[in-house]
C-alpha cells in the first residue's frame, strides 16, 4: 500500500471542495492539506480548516524560511501548500491537496516519490458558470477574473494522469474513489 500526494486540480466552481468532503468523509485513510492564503476569509471558512489565513507580511517570511512545496498568486492573493504540514500528514495517510494547474506541476516535479495529478472538469462551460454563480461567494468582478482563467484551466488537461468529469455528484465521486483505490495498491507485488 502506497502513500501518495492526490492533487486536485480544475476550475473555480467545477465541485472539488465538494467532491473533496465527500472522499475525506468516507475514507480515513485520506488526510486534506490545508493551505495558506492571503484571501480574507469567506463567510463560514474558519482559520485552519477552509485556510490557514495569513497576511501578507507572514507570507513573505514563509517563503523566506522555505516553508511552501508550492505557492502562487492568483486574482491579487498569494496561496501556498506548506510544507511541514504535508509531510507530517504523510506521516500516516495519503495526502489530497485542491491547488491549481501550476502548483500541481511544481509539486510533480518537486521529488515526491508518488505523486497523482488528477483534473476535475464541468460537463460544459454553462454548468460550470451556473454552480460559481450560484455559491453565491464572489462579486461579478471577481466572478469574471475567475471565468477568465478556467479556460487556462483546461487547457492543461492533457498534463494531468486523470480527468474526472463532475457531472452528476455520485458518478463523479465514484471515480474518484476508484482512482485513489487504484494507484495505492498499484504495483504492491513488486514492493
Ligand atoms: P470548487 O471547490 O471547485 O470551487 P465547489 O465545491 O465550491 O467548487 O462547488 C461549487 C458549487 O457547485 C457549489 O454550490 C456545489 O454545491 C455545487 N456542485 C458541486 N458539484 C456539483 C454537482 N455534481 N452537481 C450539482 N452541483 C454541484
Ligand atoms: P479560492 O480563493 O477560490 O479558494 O481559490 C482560488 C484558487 O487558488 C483556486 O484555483 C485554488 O485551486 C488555488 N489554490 C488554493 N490553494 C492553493 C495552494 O496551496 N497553492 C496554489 N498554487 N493554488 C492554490
Amino acid at each position: 500500500m502506497k502513500r501518495s500526494l492526490f492533487v486536485i486540480s480544475g476550475p473555480s466552481g467545477v465541485g472539488k471542495g465538494t467532491l473533496v468532503n465527500r472522499l475525506l468523509q468516507e475514507d480515513d485513510s485520506l488526510a486534506l492539506s490545508v493551505s495558506c492564503t492571503t484571501r480574507a476569509p469567506r463567510e463560514g471558512e474558519k482559520d485552519g480548516r477552509e485556510y490557514f489565513f495569513l497576511t501578507k507580511e507572514e507570507f513573505s517570511k514563509r517563503i523566506g524560511e522555505d516553508g511552501f512545496l508550492e505557492w502562487d498568486e492568483h486574482f491579487g492573493n498569494c496561496y501556498g501548500t506548506p510544507k511541514e504540514f504535508v509531510l507530517r500528514q504523510l506521516e500516516s495517510k495519503s495526502v489530497i491537496l485542491e491547488i491549481d494547474v501550476k502548483g500541481a506541476l511544481q509539486v510533480k516535479n518537486s521529488g515526491f516519490e508518488h505523486t497523482v495529478l488528477i483534473m476535475i472538469v464541468p460537463p460544459d462551460p454553462e454548468t460550470l458558470m451556473n454552480r460559481l454563480s450560484q455559491r453565491g461567494s464572489e462579486t461579478e468582478a471577481e466572478l469574471e477574473k475567475r471565468l477568465e482563467r478556467v479556460r487556462f484551466e483546461l487547457s492543461q488537461n492533457h498534463l494531468y494522469d486523470y480527468t474526472v468529469v463532475n457531472d452528476d455528484l455520485e458518478e463523479a465521486t465514484r471515480a474518484l474513489q476508484n482512482i485513489i483505490l487504484k494507484e495505492t495498491f498499484r504495483g504492491d507485488k513488486h514492493d
